[in-house]
């Protein structure tokens, strides 16, 4: 959401060339979210673009109803929220059946605890750390210690999921994230600053994680 969308194509090309992992895309729908962003549409036309991961974050009220048609679009990750339903268990094995892999995402409100009986079964925990919304939110600073909790949970249980965190991340926080256990950060505006090109941003990012790391 982040992105300059009269070029998406050209920032798809020149994120790829700057060294990112994957393609995280914001999907918000006015209820859930106070914002709308955009659907599967733009999923699909930016598919034949590049071949790195996909993952569509539904921040969407009904999330069973889109987890198919993002599927479709080619998103390789559906992550969808714990609070947007009743029935998380049946949901997860829902994004499976697509071929898809699962996430599930917390908003900073929402207590670790409530992944404990899903754990085994996601492939990725997105903490969120801003209320999500809009971009260019300020960090939540209690995110850096729920992680921790998501890491001991996740070694506790012996699950394979992948932390992931949402939002306000930058130089001045990446290490503690890391060091607290997540695996990949999901850059927003610390990213699409119009001051530095993608690869400085990029660069300055991981030497700031890998000079701060201690585990
Ligand atoms: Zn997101």
């Amino acid at each position: 959401m982040c992105a300059d969308f009269r070029n998406l194509q050209r920032q798809v090309e020149n994120l790829q060339e700057a060294g990112i992992d994957q393609l995280h895309f914001d999907i918000m729908d006015g209820h859930f979210v106070p914002n709308i962003t955009f659907g599967p549409l733009v999923i699909e036309a930016l598919r034949p673009v590049t071949s790195l991961p996909f993952d569509a974050h539904l921040m969407v009220s009904e999330p069973e109803k889109w987890v198919e048609p993002f599927a479709k679009a080619g998103a390789d990750f559906v992550t969808v929220h714990v609070e947007a339903t009743l029935h998380l268990y049946r949901l997860i094995q829902h994004i499976k059946s697509t071929g898809a892999k699962a996430g599930v995402s917390l908003n900073p409100a929402t207590p670790v605890g409530s992944l404990e009986e899903i754990l085994p079964d996601v492939d990725l925990i997105l903490v969120m750390s801003v209320e999500p919304g809009f971009a260019g939110q300020p960090f939540v600073p209690g995110s850096i210690e729920k992680v921790k909790r998501v890491r001991d949970l996740i070694s506790r249980t012996g699950s394979a999921a992948k932390i992931f965190v949402d939002g306000g991340i930058r130089e001045d926080n990446i290490a503690a994230l890391a060091n607290a256990g997540m695996d990949r950060a999901v850059l927003g505006s610390g990213l699409f600053d119009p001051s530095r090109s993608f690869e400085t941003v990029i660069r300055s990012l991981r030497a700031a994680c890998e000079a701060g790391i201690s585990r």
